[in-house]
């Protein structure tokens, strides 16, 4: 099969060692896990990821769609560059980034560079782009200023953020500019955490400042969330690589599942709709056959229905028809 050749195969293993490096792809998030990320404890759905290379996909596509306007690109894709912080005048060599390239011309002001920052994203996330990103995508927000705040301030002028829904195909663009207040705020939260992880205080002695979006992707959630134990449930990690991808894809597919029902129905409505605009019954519409047919359903109240049935009748009934199966299936409901 070659489809087992270019699929994903998830890493083996990872090290839950931290490595003493904050990536400021994860700065923007929530105080208290900047705290636990210094630990030894697992982040859910860390590593690489089946998600990420779709993402990876995206990029691409976005970064030909710049060249072919003329745009000029720089650190883009395989070449991405590593990044450090150093803001007012202090040096952060402990904290990484790798922005997705840089941008200049085309349309853009002559001779002024942006950083270039490109995210893709599904059907049900594409709606918060409503609001502005710092509510809509913190996490997202911290990681674009601190990738511009790794740049001199007289060489780059802002992040041009490109996000691309993953269904329509639909791109926006935000230009984010620097905002030194959120750096002070993000730089006392890393310092902190630095500080109480050199104390050994525990991680609730951090505070959580997110928001549930945040909570809801957060690494580190299964630590802080309640409501498990009333349901008796045993808070049991996993945190194998490959069943973390399973869990993973079990979302996913469940979330194009509803959004497919979902545009099935609407799409219905819509065909519906026509053939009755134009009174006819019948009609091809696009290569579909569409037709309105008379239904009639008719549907039993079954203690009623037994109420007239003798009990001996029903009993013998079951005993010479009923076929009773019992195994164990898994049930997966989502607690997020
Ligand atoms: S669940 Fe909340 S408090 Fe806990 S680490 Fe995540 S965002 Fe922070």
């Amino acid at each position: 099969m070659i489809i087992e050749d270019i699929s994903f195969v998830p890493e083996a293993s990872q090290s839950n060692e931290w490595n003493g490096i904050f990536r400021m792809s994860s700065i923007g998030g929530c105080d208290r896990a900047l705290h636990i990320q210094q630990s030894t404890v697992p982040a859910l759905g860390g590593g690489g990821s089946a998600a990420a290379q779709e993402g990876h996909l995206h990029e691409m596509d976005v970064v030909m769609r710049l060249k072919a306007k003329g745009y000029e690109l720089k650190y883009v894709l395989d070449d991405q560059e590593t990044v450090t912080l150093t803001y007012a005048g202090q040096e952060w060599p402990n904290i990484i980034g790798h922005p997705d390239g840089m941008i200049s011309g085309g349309s853009l002001p002559k001779d002024v560079w942006y950083v270039l920052e490109i995210k893709s994203m599904g059907a049900f996330v594409w709606p918060r782009l409503k609001d502005p990103i710092q509510v809509a995508f913190p996490v997202y927000y911290g990681q674009a200023q601190f990738y511009l705040h790794s740049k001199p301030d007289d060489y780059v002028a802002a992040v041009i953020w490109v996000a691309k829904n993953r269904s329509s195909g639909e791109l926006r663009e935000l230009v984010i500019r620097r905002d030194p207040q959120y750096m002070d705020e993000r730089l006392a939260a890393v310092s902190a955490a630095l500080e109480h992880h050199k104390n050994k205080d525990p991680y609730t002695s951090m505070e959580c400042s997110s928001s549930d979006y945040v909570r809801k992707y957060c690494p580190y959630r299964y630590m802080c969330e309640t409501g498990f134990e009333d349901e008796n449930i045993p808070k049991q990690v996993i945190t194998d690589l490959a069943m973390r991808e399973a869990a993973q894809g079990w979302r996913v597919g469940k979330a194009e599942k509803d959004s497919g029902e979902l545009k099935i129905k609407e799409s219905r409505k819509t065909l519906e709709a026509a053939l009755r605009g134009e009174e006819i019954t019948k009609g091809m519409l696009d290569g579909l056959l569409c037709q309105l047919v008379d239904t009639t359903k008719t549907s039993y109240d079954t203690d009623t229905l037994f109420s007239f049935i003798p009990h001996q009748v029903i009993d013998e009934a079951r005993e010479k028809a009923g076929k009773e199966k019992k195994w164990t299936a898994l049930r997966v409901t989502d607690k997020e």
